[in-house]
């Protein structure tokens, strides 16, 4: 794939870029190092001043940032100008609690050891790879950017090859705000480069955000290095509306649920499993909300939902949705593409799914929600859990016990119960089974890639 930034509204190419050598990637690489031995010498205070600083940069560029998000990728405007906030929101999240997650510990009785002192204590590990996707070009980068460099970690990005305005941008944030030159690199390189970065022994550990084949492949190479691996590789989440539930409100949430991003998250609820009491009641509420959504030119305030970000991502759900058709599925709204420029696909709702469907088992990746009909809570958990996938997953009902019967149940890396699921820097992120491995965020993001010492005196 060529680093280039195709509009994907028009599906004309605005600019390509030269991927770097390799002489420049190992020049990045040494600059990355010399960082990292710099910033041991930092303290808390020293590194959050430059993280708020890193804030205030994001805030004061919003809407030139936001623009070229939707450029580079179609995400609709508005959405796009809360990315950046959110993204300066995660840097001063991790600027003020930094310290503290990172805290020394000591045991209470350390005779228990037969130590006068012992305890734990987090160090940083030195340089991490980032590998990243293209569907929220900062904050899946700054989400782990800002962690990494507040535990005194130095960062590289290999960013997804179609959204290099924001993987240059963020190359410069951080020494614009004051970290040492070389903190955090981007690297111009196609997935192919990746292996020879990872196998440096310079670098120490890696992070990916995309798909399964992507993480399956990073993991098999930091594996033979015995080096650490976050995986965030995406999902198929349920939304369960059970009989008890506000319909008309879930049903108004399922809308931004799985048409956030044009449809393009990993956390996006994509299986909409709904009791047969309220089915038709529910089915027809959203369905309808669906085809009121505006799609148009994601530069227009007012459009809800734009172009997918690449053609082969248009013709893959469009492939998704023509299969099930073929096998019997109902489209209940949408299902086309629409006669336009650029790589739109219609907001769409399916219903009457069965196994052999491809959207049965694979991820949708755009504004296509599979609805299905479930017979009893336990019904519907069988349908909820019976995927690959394992990212979140939202519940819908106003019975207590049904709340924590599901939260028990769900097999996800988080259940979010009357709401739809989001990322928050303050709670952990991420995913079971082969939605990915290890968190992100909140207190147990930061330690992912930090060495977590243990400490014993006599
Ligand atoms: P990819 O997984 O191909 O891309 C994500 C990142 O990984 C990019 O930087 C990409 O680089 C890189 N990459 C791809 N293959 C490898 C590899 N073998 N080794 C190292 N790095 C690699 O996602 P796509 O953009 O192709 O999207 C395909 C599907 O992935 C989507 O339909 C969706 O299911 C899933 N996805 C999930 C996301 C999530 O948030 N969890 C985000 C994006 C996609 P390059 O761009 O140069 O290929």
């Amino acid at each position: 794939m060529a680093i280039a930034i195709t509009n994907p509204t028009t599906g004309e190419v605005v600019e390509t870029f030269k991927p770097h050598s390799d002489d420049e990637v190992d020049r990045r690489i040494a600059q990355a190092q010399s960082a990292y031995e710099a910033l041991a010498g930092t303290t808390f205070a020293q590194r959050a001043a430059w993280m708020h600083q890193a804030a205030d940069i994001l805030e004061s560029d919003v809407d030139q940032l936001a623009r070229m998000i939707t450029i580079e990728m179609g995400r609709p405007i508005v959405q796009a100008r809360a990315e950046v906030l959110k993204s300066a929101r995660g840097c001063r999240f991790y600027a003020d609690n930094a310290e503290d997650f990172l805290a020394p510990t000591t045991l209470g009785d350390p005779s228990t050891v037969g130590a006068s002192a012992a305890g734990t204590r987090y160090a940083p590990i030195g340089i991490v790879l980032a590998v990243m996707p293209w569907n929220y070009p900062l904050w899946q980068v700054l989400r782990f950017a800002a962690p990494a460099l507040m535990a005194g970690n130095a960062g590289l990005l290999k960013h997804a090859s179609n959204v290099p305005g924001s993987a240059l941008y963020l190359d410069a944030l951080f020494e614009h705000a004051g970290f040492p030159e070389g903190s955090f690199r981007t690297l111009l390189i196609p997935a192919s480069g990746v292996e020879r970065v990872l196998r440096d022994d310079r670098v120490k550990a890696t992070t990916l955000t995309g798909s399964e084949p992507a993480g399956r492949s990073l993991a098999a190479i930091a594996g033979s290095e015995v080096k650490h691996v976050v995986l965030e590789l995406g999902g198929s989440d349920p939304f369960v509306v059970m009989p008890s539930a506000d319909l008309e409100r879930a049903a108004t949430v399922a809308v931004t649920a799985r048409n956030q991003n044009n449809g393009q998250s990993c956390i996006a609820a994509k299986r909409f499993i709904v009791h047969q009491d309220v089915y038709d009641a529910f089915l027809s509420s959203f369905a309808a909300k669906v085809a009121a959504l505006t799609v148009g030119d994601p530069l227009d305030e007012s459009t809800d939902i734009g172009p997918l970000a690449t053609k082969s991502g248009r013709d893959e759900l469009a492939g998704q949705v023509d299969d099930a058709v073929r096998h019997g599925a109902t489209v209940v709204t949408g299902g086309q593409v629409p006669q336009r420029a650029g790589w739109y696909y219609q907001p769409t709702v399916v219903a009457d799914i069965t196994p052999e469907m491809r959207l049965f088992a694979e991820e949708a990746f755009g504004p296509v929600a599979s609805v299905y009909k479930a017979a009893s809570r336990e019904d519907a958990l069988r349908l909820a859990n019976g995927t690959t996938f394992g990212l979140s997953s939202s519940v819908w009902t106003n019975d207590a016990d049904e709340e924590d019967w599901f939260v028990d149940h769900l097999d996800a890396g988080a259940v979010f119960v009357n709401g739809m699921t989001a990322s928050h820097p303050e709670l952990p992120f991420g995913g079971v089974k082969d939605s990915g491995l290890g968190r992100e965020l909140a207190a147990a993001g930061i330690r992912e890639f930090c060495n977590l010492k243990t400490v014993w005196k006599a």
